[in-house]
């Protein structure tokens, strides 16, 4: 597989080199310069998902790695499903949410894992740093946790994020070190920063960031695109409608790489919170980011997407015109107001989800069967889910099993050299 920085073309670098690298020059995006043959899709579509996902991620990755080895990493990285179901009449979510963190995360998260021990030369050290105020760092943890080689340190802003939250990923031990910093996410920030700065440090503990643009994790999200349309009715097919609640545009950015490598879906719905960049961009032509809005879809508080360059490069790679993307930007109170009707339908979903299914709803044309992805589970939003439908609803096994285990994390002041003797210490 040979990948191009969307920087600067001339940089060409293998799979191996992307994965570990995550950015080119000019913090450019890697892109791949060639989109794999697939063959017969509807024989692809016949498969079961492990073995469809890795005849797709083989054929992405090519000579570099032999297909015994990618299938074992998809099979590690997919221990859990993607189902479908039915909301209502032409409507359907695909539910992103039954792995180990709860959130689609997990899908490029995993593999992103699988891919870095599958490229590493085995006798480098590893130790991915990473701050987090939330999800990506139970993602990240849950990914690493038991892998050889490979020491994982997450920091995060102590007091800031929910009980669950933090139980979820600071109880696991291992490889897997959680600091809570006495500061704010932008300390854990910092702190992550200096450290990369520090090239004796970089060196010496092997530091390696589990960048959310890595393009590892947007190959494996290709992968569950394949797995909404074999569950759909097949008349379906060539009338499809793809619904992507969208923050950074990763997800949006997969779905269209399915298109492109030959999945029959006919558009996409790009859905958004009131951070509505794109949506906006898409309307005026004008790129024009305002200061990040908090939201109860806060995933999605993003302003700078980070990887819309990558859906431009496709788009005129493709051909295809910008303005075939519907758009929709959705209020608080809107996605609320979905989130509530969707409850009514017998369909219990958290604001992402709402935020997708409500833009869909209302670009939805006659003849069209439209699918919106839900990207977490309703537990973990559950004290916005609570409030919005006046009733409790069920932790899952996870959460509550988690919930009850004791925190591993170390506290330390947001100091270098206290991280740095942490990240020493996590070698031994
Ligand atoms: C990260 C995230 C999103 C946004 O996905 P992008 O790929 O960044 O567009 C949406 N919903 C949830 C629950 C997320 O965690």
């Amino acid at each position: 597989m040979k990948l191009y920085n969307l920087k600067q073309h001339q940089e060409q670098v293998s799979f191996g080199q992307a994965v570990r690298q995550g950015l080119g020059s000019q913090q450019g995006l890697f892109f791949p310069s060639e989109l794999p043959e697939l063959g017969d899709i509807d024989a692809l579509l016949e498969m079961d998902f492990v073995s469809r996902s890795s005849k797709i991620l083989s054929a992405f990755i090519g000579e570099e790695l032999d297909s015994a080895t990618v299938n074992d990493m998809v099979a590690n990285a997919f221990q859990f499903g993607a189902p479908v179901a039915k909301v209502k009449d032409n409507v359907y979510a695909l539910e992103l949410f039954h792995g180990p963190t709860l959130a689609f995360k997990d899908f490029g998260g995993r593999f992103m894992a699988q891919s870095l021990a599958a490229v590493s030369d085995g006798d480098g050290k590893i130790t991915i740093l990473t701050a987090t105020s939330g999800d990506t760092g139970a993602a990240v943890a849950h990914a690493f946790y038991g892998m050889e080689n490979i020491k994982v340190v997450i920091l995060y802003p102590k007091g800031k994020i929910s009980p669950l939250q933090e139980k979820l990923f600071c109880t696991l031990g291992g490889n897997i070190t959680t600091v809570a910093v006495n500061g704010t996410f932008d300390d854990c920030q910092a702190l992550v920063k200096q450290a990369f700065d520090d090239a004796e440090l970089r060196q010496d503990v092997g530091l390696n960031s589990a960048n959310s643009i890595n393009i590892s994790r947007l190959m494996a999200q290709i992968c569950y695109y394949f797995e909404a349309v074999a569950q759909l009715p097949k008349a379906a097919r060539g009338e499809l409608v793809f619904s992507v609640p969208s923050g950074n545009f990763g997800n949006l950015t997969a779905g269209m790489l399915a298109k492109a490598l030959g999945l029959p879906v006919k558009r996409f719905v790009v859905a958004t919170n009131a951070n509505d960049t794109v949506p906006r961009y898409l309307q005026s032509g004008e790129w024009s980011p305002n200061m990040t809005i908090p939201t109860i879809s806060n995933a999605m508080d993003v302003s700078e997407p980070n990887n819309w360059p990558r859906i431009e490069e496709l788009c005129q790679v493709k051909g295809w015109p910008l303005s075939d993307l519907a758009h929709g930007a959705v209020s608080d109170q809107q996605a609320a107001e979905s989130l509530q009707a969707m409850h009514e339908l017998g369909y219990l979903c958290e604001p992402h989800g709402a935020i997708a299914y409500r833009v869909l709803d209302q670009q939805l044309k006659a003849g069209e069967t439209g699918l919106f992805l839900c990207t977490a589970h309703p537990a973990k939003f559950i004290e916005v889910v609570e409030e919005i439908l006046g009733q409790s609803i069920e932790l899952p096994e996870t959460l509550a099993k988690h919930g009850a285990m004791e925190l591993l994390s170390l506290e330390r002041d947001a100091n270098f050299e206290q991280l740095k003797t942490v990240l020493y210490q996590a070698q031994d």
